[in-house]
């Protein structure tokens, strides 16, 4: 697939999304003093991915548009699903992407006792009540859409008894799941989520910030709204699912204050990538099974695996403001992100030689013991990146692939015969004295090269075009690593979509290949982890965490596209 062909040129000017719309009017309105205040409030429990990313590019973003502030705000209301763990890698994840939050980290759980009091509140104004039905029972009554609800038999409890219990649930005097606290607002409503939610339920487990001491746990319904409002949001952010939640916020906020002003809230479609799994439960269960080496890993969609597979914080910013904003829910080719990280590494990555599957080249005529220093530029897309030296010698490594001992009319790489251009070095000429092994295997190739050719020295035979031009390595100065080559984690393009199937029958079994023994020029000698590489002729790679002293571990980002057009320039 052409990536390039379906993504518009930058435009000079772009025009604002619906989202900068809203905000433009409201400054212009002078709404909350002009000012604009945003908020990224993951749920602490599992790893950002790519469309988290997007929404913190978003979040970010507009504070930084508009002279405003984001928050960072773990919603961290469901104690048994969260873990330090996440809010670490979290908080992680947003720097590295290149944004810093305003002030504190804040957490939902800040506001555990202001909630509290307003449920109480609540109680006292006769707008909650506990109710001791059962899951099934509270969710039955509700019925559905197209007919009223019923209300619940425990619906008129006097204000005393209320806070009687409701108190005594904060005690922890009552079992989990025995009884919980509701909104007394319209089981008729035609909004289901007004038909009397549930404000706090008993769960007796350990917080990850405030320990024991709440037995009892605010919704995220009776909480997100509210937070929002305690720390001056003017635009809060959402994907489209809170929708028909946002009257519900509006109507805690209404019971519960008194002031004017009240954060905004603003929908917008989830962005979704093709051949992968987003969610946040179906990316645990990759890890937890073990059909992935962790979050982390390189196939994952998650931002650290993204990271560790060489993507750049640049290049995923890129990738946020090419999807932009809708209404509509999207499903983003992958290719739009590899798109992006190429642009960014084909200006930033230095360019080096190495050769992933190895086949030797012996060069009859080139004198023994002698070695060259030849300069090769490091990247021709900066200027200012300068010029190496690299190590020339009478035995080298060319890729096995650009060998062929029969091959036909069009093969411009080595063949009996044929000349070459090593690049930045000599033109070599294959003869036909071929090494191989016992099973046929090529093992030496052996050529001539013509002294005159020396790229760059001005001679006439340094500026004879041949066809072909290949990278190389000397075998004699080489460096070995191991390559890790990856490919999409599924073979489907929407592996949850499918009703019957399970989303795992999808990987692709083929998503990983580790090449052992790789052969790199000396410079690399010294790269260390997260160090990121053009590969000529090969892709984008970048050095791996698992690189330890004396073995070289390398990742392959993402493949070049137009190889051969370039190398022959
Ligand atoms: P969960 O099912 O656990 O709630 P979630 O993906 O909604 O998963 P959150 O931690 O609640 O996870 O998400 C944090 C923020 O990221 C939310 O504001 C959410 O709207 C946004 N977000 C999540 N997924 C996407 C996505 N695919 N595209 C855009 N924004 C997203
Ligand atoms: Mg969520």
């Amino acid at each position: 697939m052409d990536t390039n062909q379906h993504i518009a040129e930058p435009e000079e000017e772009k025009a604002l999304n619906f989202i900068e719309q809203i905000i433009e009017e409201d400054i212009a309105n002078g709404k909350n003093g002009g000012k604009v205040h945003t908020r990224f409030p993951p749920e602490p429990n599992g790893y950002l991915h790519i469309g988290h990313a997007t929404s913190i590019c978003l979040n970010f973003g507009l504070a930084a548009k508009y002279n405003g502030k984001c928050n960072l705000r773990f919603d961290d209301t469901n104690p048994s699903k969260e873990d330090v763990e996440f809010t670490d890698a979290i908080q992680e994840d947003i720097k590295w992407l290149g944004f810093q939050w305003d002030g504190p980290v804040r957490y939902a759980s800040d506001y555990f006792q202001q909630l509290y009091d307003w449920a109480e509140q609540m109680i006292l104004d006769g707008k909650a009540y506990v109710d001791d039905q059962s899951a099934e029972e509270i969710s039955a009554g509700r019925r559905t859409i197209t007919e009223p609800g019923v209300n619940s038999p425990y619906r008129d409890r006097t204000v005393e008894e209320n806070l009687d219990l409701f108190r005594r649930m904060k005690a922890g005097e009552f079992p989990e799941g025995s009884r919980v606290l509701r909104a007394k607002i319209d089981m008729a409503s035609p909004n289901m989520l007004m038909r009397d939610p549930i404000m706090y339920r008993i769960i007796y487990c350990s917080h990850h910030r405030t320990g024991d001491k709440w037995c009892i746990y605010p919704m995220y319904d009776f909480t997100h709204g509210q937070c929002d409002y305690l720390e001056g949001i003017t635009h809060s952010i959402c994907t489209l699912e809170f929708e028909i939640h946002r009257p519900l916020y509006n109507w805690f906020l209404d019971e519960l204050t008194h002031t004017e002003y009240r954060p905004q809230q603003i929908e917008f479609a989830r962005r979704n990538l093709n051949y992968t799994v987003m969610s946040k439960r179906r990316l645990l269960e990759l890890v937890q099974k073990g059909y992935v080496a962790g979050w982390d890993d390189p196939r994952m969609p998650t931002v650290c695996g993204l990271r560790r597979r060489g993507y750049t914080p640049e290049s995923i910013r890129m990738f946020a403001e090419k999807v932009g904003v809708a209404r509509r829910e999207i499903v983003v080719d992958m290719a739009l992100l590899e798109y992006c990280v190429r642009e960014h590494l084909n200006r930033v990555a230095p360019r080096v030689m190495a050769v992933l599957e190895p086949v030797k080249v012996v060069l009859d005529n080139y004198p023994e013991g002698q070695v060259e220093m030849v300069e090769i530029e490091n990247n021709p897309e900066d200027e200012g990146a300068g010029t190496r030296q690299v190590a020339f010698s009478r035995e080298l490594y060319i890729e096995r692939d650009d060998f062929m001992e029969n091959a036909p009319k069009k093969f411009f790489r080595l063949t009996p015969g044929q000349e070459v251009r090593l690049k930045g070095a000599y033109i070599i000429k294959c003869t036909d004295r071929i090494e191989k092994d016992a099973d046929g295997n090529v093992t030496v190739i052996h050529c001539t090269y013509d002294p005159d050719s020396r790229s760059g020295s001005g001679s006439e035979a340094s500026n004879r075009k041949v066809k072909g031009t290949l990278h190389w390595v000397s075998a004699p100065h080489a460096i070995e690593a191991e390559v890790r080559l990856y490919d999409r984690l599924f073979k489907d393009e929407d592996p949850a979509g499918h009703k019957d199937v399970d989303f795992k029958e999808f990987i692709n079994e083929n998503s990983l290949r580790v090449l052992q023994g790789c052969k790199l020029e000396a410079s690399l000698a010294n790269a260390k982890p997260g160090d990121r590489f053009q590969f000529q002729r090969l892709g984008y790679f970048c050095v791996d965490p698992d690189t330890t002293e004396g073995r070289l571990v390398i990742n392959r980002t993402v493949s070049l596209k137009d190889t051969w057009q370039k190398m022959n320039k």
